[in-house]
């Protein structure tokens, strides 16, 4: 079928075309999409940064309504609203077994390499280009197929939006707050970056109860919005000093540190930031390039805790009902992330606005 797409012909190229789209497979869906977030993961896909290189139909965050399914499905039907999880895990290898989905080891080869679980790709421009599914998702189009572990319904209250959100930026922030730091109540924290994924650690953090809970960024904007979420303090790191600011604020450091930008830079600070015996957490993905020289120091002589969270070390089919169920009981406020909405046409306006740091969380909206 034909199908409304943004997609990246190569590197540095974003472009919004008809292509054609395969039918699904045995244990798969396809959904009509009614949101697809834009985030940083998109961006740094389609300039060449990480593991997927184009051609590639972007979007990995998405919800919608299933529309028609293949052979065997057995976890959704036509006319389910349904969110997407970009993991479609096997839940049959070891890791998966184990209960570490977001690690299975059929991933290395399809879903990370942006191909669908069986190892197929599925789009086709109008002149013949084969086109990669972006994580096994490819969300920014009028229409995805998905595996159908990859599927999650949701409940008729919820608005696509705000699940299309939870499906990557809430279960990444939140998660690496809740499953990796196992943060306990109390804690004083910083969260580095303020975009969806910080700003949903924010979330995450003001659900666990921390104070005093630091925003750092170097957009004000973006420092305001994190004030309005609920940080108690923020530190601009373009004008200020962030690790004497964080001894200011908290004298020895905060127990936990947050870094959502996956920079050499911010890792660092998120490392030194934290108290002695503290713990850091990294949870962004900034560039596959980006290398970080550690002090071995502050790791052992002051007992610190460095620690990779990927996906929020999420068990997403379990995970995600659950955000789902905060936001919808009001703890998780989610819906505020949201800033700008665009029609899929704006594509190249909504990652120029991401790039200028203006967007919280941007959405396409294809209702
Ligand atoms: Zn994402
Ligand atoms: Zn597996």
């Amino acid at each position: 079928m034909k199908v409304h797409a943004v997609i990246s012909r190569a590197i540095d190229e974003l472009t919004v075309e008809d292509v054609e789209l395969e039918a699904p497979r045995a244990g798969e869906a396809l959904v009509r999409i009614h949101a697809a977030g834009v985030c940083h993961s998109d961006l740094h896909t389609y300039r060449g940064e990480l593991r997927t290189t184009p051609p590639v139909v972007l979007g990995h965050e998405g919800a919608g309504i299933v529309e028609a399914v293949g052979p065997g499905v057995t976890r959704v039907k036509p006319g389910d609203r349904v969110m997407i999880n970009w993991l479609p895990s096997c839940l049959e290898c070891p890791s998966c077994l184990a209960g570490r989905p977001t690690l299975c080891e059929r991933f290395p080869a399809t879903t990370i390499q942006s191909l669908m679980p069986d190892g197929t790709m599925r789009h086709t421009t109008q002149d013949g280009l084969k086109l990669k599914p972006y994580l096994s998702s490819a969300t920014m189009a009028e229409y995805a197929v998905i595996h159908q572990n990859g599927l999650v319904p949701i409940p008729d209250d919820v608005h696509f939006a705000v699940a299309a959100v939870i499906g990557c930026a809430v279960m990444t922030g939140v998660g690496a707050v809740l499953n990796t730091a196992q943060i306990a109540p109390g804690s004083a924290a910083v969260v580095i970056g303020c975009g969806g994924v910080g700003l949903s650690a924010l979330l995450g953090c003001v659900l666990a109860g921390c104070d005093p809970l630091i925003a750092v960024d170097v957009v004000p904007s973006k420092l305001d919005f994190a004030r309005e979420l609920g940080a108690s303090h923020t530190i601009n790191g373009r004008e200020e000093d962030v690790i004497k600011r964080l001894r200011d604020i908290t004298r020895i450091g905060p127990d936990y540190a947050f870094d959502s930008v996956g920079a050499a830079v911010t890792i660092k600070q998120a490392l030194m930031g934290v108290r002695a015996g503290g713990t850091a957490v990294v949870m962004g993905m900034h560039s596959l390039k980006e290398e970080v020289p550690i002090s071995a120091a502050a790791l052992i002589a002051q007992n610190k805790r460095l620690l990779g969270c990927f996906a929020g070390q999420s068990r997403p089919l379990v995970d995600l009902p659950k955000l789902i169920s905060l936001y919808r009981s009001g703890k998780l406020p989610v819906d505020k992330l949201i800033s700008h909405r665009y029609a899929l046409d704006e594509a190249q306006q909504a990652f120029a606005d991401l790039e200028a740091g203006k967007t919280a969380r941007g959405v396409l909206m294809l209702d």
